[in-house]
C-alpha cells in the first residue's frame, strides 16, 4: 500500500477510482464481453498498475498526469487485457512445425470421422452405458473393446485416461505390496513427468532393477525372481535410444520366462503401433498384436501418439487380468469419458476397415512423400511471392519433419520447407506475427529464416497462411 499522505497528494488524485472507471460508458461492451466481476478484477489490476507507475516513473506516462488522460490510459489497458484473455483459452492452431505428434499442440489431430463422432454422437446424451436393443444398462466402451480385441488378438481390453494412468493401474492392481522386475535400460523418463521409478513407487510395488543400462539378458530377470515377485515389466524406451554394445531380450523370450515361472509379463509399449509402420520408417515401435502373440499378458499404449486418436490409455491382455483391472476402485477414477471413447471408436474403426492410412491424419501425414509436399510448397511459395502487398520472399528448401510425442526419436522424414525472409522484418518478428494471426500459425526458425513444413499443415490451411502473410510490407 502507498503512503496515504502521498496518495492523497497530486498526481495520485488524478488517478480514476475503480468505480469511476466502471461507470464510464467506454466499459459497457467490456462488461458484456467478460462479465462485471471479471471486469472489476481487471480494473483493480489496471489502476494498481498505474498507481505504481505514477509512483516510480511518472515521466513515462506519455499522456500526462491529468484525470482525462489517466482515464483514457486505463481504458486502453483494460481493452488490451480483455483481448489478451479472449485469446488465451484453448484455440485451434495451424501446425506448420512439421512435428507430427506435437505434445504442446495437442498431439494427434482427430480424423474427420472422430470429429463427427465426438460432436454429433457423443456430445449430448448418448449410449455411453446403455444397450439400445435391450433397453437396459450396457457396458461402457463396448465397441472400443471389441475393436481392440479384433485389432490386437487380445482376449480383452480396457480404456483409461492416458498411458500413464494405464501403467499406474496395472502396477497397482498386479504388483502392489510385491516386487516388479525391470531392466536398468528401461528406467526412462517420458516428457511431462512420467518416470518409470516414480510410477512404480506410487503404485506401491518394489522396483527390482536388473541388468545394466546397455545390456540385459533373460538370465538377469530369472536371477531376480523371489517369492515376492508379482510382475515382469518391459518398458519401450520411446524417446531415448542406447546404441552400440547393447542387447535386450525379445518379448517372446521374456514371455516364455513369464509362462515358465507363472508370473505375468506387462509391456508398457508407449506409443506402439496397431499395424506395421516399417515402410514409413518406423521400425522399432512395438506392434501391439505382435506383443500379444509373443506372450505378453498385459500391454498398455497411448491413444494420442501414433494411433492418432485422442488422449487415452489403452490396455489389452488376458481376460483374467483385464477383469481385475476393471474391478479395482482406481479404475473408476481413471476411466475414459464419452468424448474420448467416441474418438477412439471412430479411429479404431478406420483401422478395422484397413483405411487408417487415408483416414487417420497422423498416418496420412507421415505417409506423404517428399515430392508430394514439394509440389504443394512450390505452389504456395509462388502465391506468397505474387502478393503485391507484401515484401516477404518465400523459397522452397529441403528439410526434415519429426515424429514427436516420444515416438521414433531417430526418424526424420524428408520434406520440403517454405523458408520466409523479409528485407526489413526479422525472422523473430515474422514468427511472432504468424503466431498472433487468426488462426495462429506455429512455425520454426532456423538460421534467421522462418520455416513452414506443409507435412503437418492441411491443404485447406494454406489459404489461412496466405492471408496471414498478405500484409508484410
Ligand atoms: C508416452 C509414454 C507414456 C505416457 O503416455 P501418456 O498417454 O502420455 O500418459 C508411458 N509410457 C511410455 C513408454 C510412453 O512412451
Amino acid at each position: 500500500m502507498s503512503d496515504p499522505v502521498k496518495a492523497n497528494s497530486s498526481p495520485f488524485r488524478a488517478l480514476p477510482s475503480v468505480d469511476q472507471i466502471l461507470r464510464d460508458e467506454g466499459t459497457e461492451w467490456l462488461k458484456t464481453s467478460v462479465g462485471i466481476s471479471r471486469l472489476t478484477r481487471m480494473v483493480r489490476q489496471v489502476t494498481e498498475e498505474l498507481r505504481l507507475e505514477i509512483q516510480a516513473q511518472p515521466a513515462n506516462l506519455t499522456g500526462g498526469l491529468n484525470r482525462e488522460s489517466l482515464l483514457r490510459e486505463a481504458l486502453r489497458r483494460l481493452e488490451e487485457t480483455v483481448r489478451r484473455e479472449a485469446t488465451s483459452g484453448l484455440r485451434r492452431v495451424i501446425n506448420s512445425t512439421g512435428v507430427l505428434i506435437h505434445t504442446n499442440l495437442g498431439r494427434a489431430p482427430l480424423s474427420e470421422l472422430a470429429r463427427k463422432a465426438v460432436a454429433n454422437e457423443a456430445a449430448g446424451y448418448c449410449t455411453l452405458e446403455y444397450d439400445l436393443a435391450a433397453g437396459t444398462r450396457g457396458r461402457r466402451g463396448d465397441l472400443v473393446v471389441d475393436l481392440l480385441k479384433e485389432l490386437t488378438g487380445a482376449e480383452d481390453a480396457l480404456v483409461v485416461n492416458n498411458c500413464a494412468a494405464a501403467s499406474l493401474l496395472t502396477l497397482t492392481v498386479m504388483a502392489k505390496g510385491g516386487e516388479t522386475v525391470v531392466s536398468r535400460g528401461e528406467l526412462v523418463e517420458i516428457g511431462g513427468d512420467f518416470r518409470v521409478p516414480e510410477v512404480m513407487a506410487n503404485s506401491g510395488t518394489q522396483m527390482i532393477e536388473v541388468g545394466t543400462t546397455n545390456r540385459t539378458s533373460v538370465k538377469d530377470y530369472r536371477r531376480a525372481l523371489t517369492t515376492n515377485t508379482r510382475l515382469l515389466m518391459r518398458v519401450h524406451p520411446s524417446n531415448y535410444r542406447v546404441i552400440g554394445f547393447t542387447s535386450t531380450p525379445s518379448i517372446a523370450d521374456l514371455g516364455a520366462l513369464a509362462q515358465e515361472v507363472g508370473i505375468p509379463l506387462y509391456v508398457d509399449a508407449g506409443s506402439g503401433a496397431l499395424k506395421d509402420l516399417t515402410d514409413l520408417g518406423l521400425d522399432d515401435e512395438p506392434i501391439i498384436g505382435d506383443c500379444v502373440a509373443a506372450g505378453a499378458d498385459v500391454i498398455s499404449f497411448s491413444g494420442d501418439k501414433l494411433l492418432g486418436a485422442t488422449q487415452a490409455g489403452l490396455v489389452v491382455g488376458r481376460t483374467e487380468i483385464i477383469q481385475r483391472l476393471r474391478r479395482h476402485p482406481l479404475y473408476r477414477a481413471l476411466r475414459a469419458d464419452k468424448l474420448c471413447l467416441a474418438a477412439l471408436e471412430a479411429t479404431l474403426s478406420s483401422y478395422a476397415r484397413g483405411a487408417e492410412r487415408s483416414e487417420v491424419p497422423v498416418l496420412r501425414m507421415l505417409a506423404l512423400s517428399e515430392d508430394e509436399i514439394e509440389i504443394r510448397a512450390n505452389t504456395l511459395a509462388e502465391r506468397i511471392n505474387a502478393q503485391r502487398s507484401s515484401q516477404l520472399r518465400a523459397e522452397v528448401i529441403k528439410g526434415e519433419s519429426a515424429i514427436g510425442g516420444g515416438s521414433g526419436p531417430n526418424v526424420f522424414p524428408k520434406t520440403a520447407l517454405i523458408a520466409l525472409g523479409h528485407p526489413s522484418i526479422s525472422a523473430l518478428e515474422i514468427e511472432k506475427r504468424l503466431r498472433s494471426s487468426n488462426p495462429p500459425i506455429i512455425a520454426r526458425i532456423e538460421e534467421q529464416r522462418v520455416l513452414l513444413d506443409l507435412r503437418t499443415t492441411s491443404p485447406q490451411e494454406e489459404n489461412d497462411i496466405l492471408t496471414a502473410l498478405e500484409h508484410f510490407s
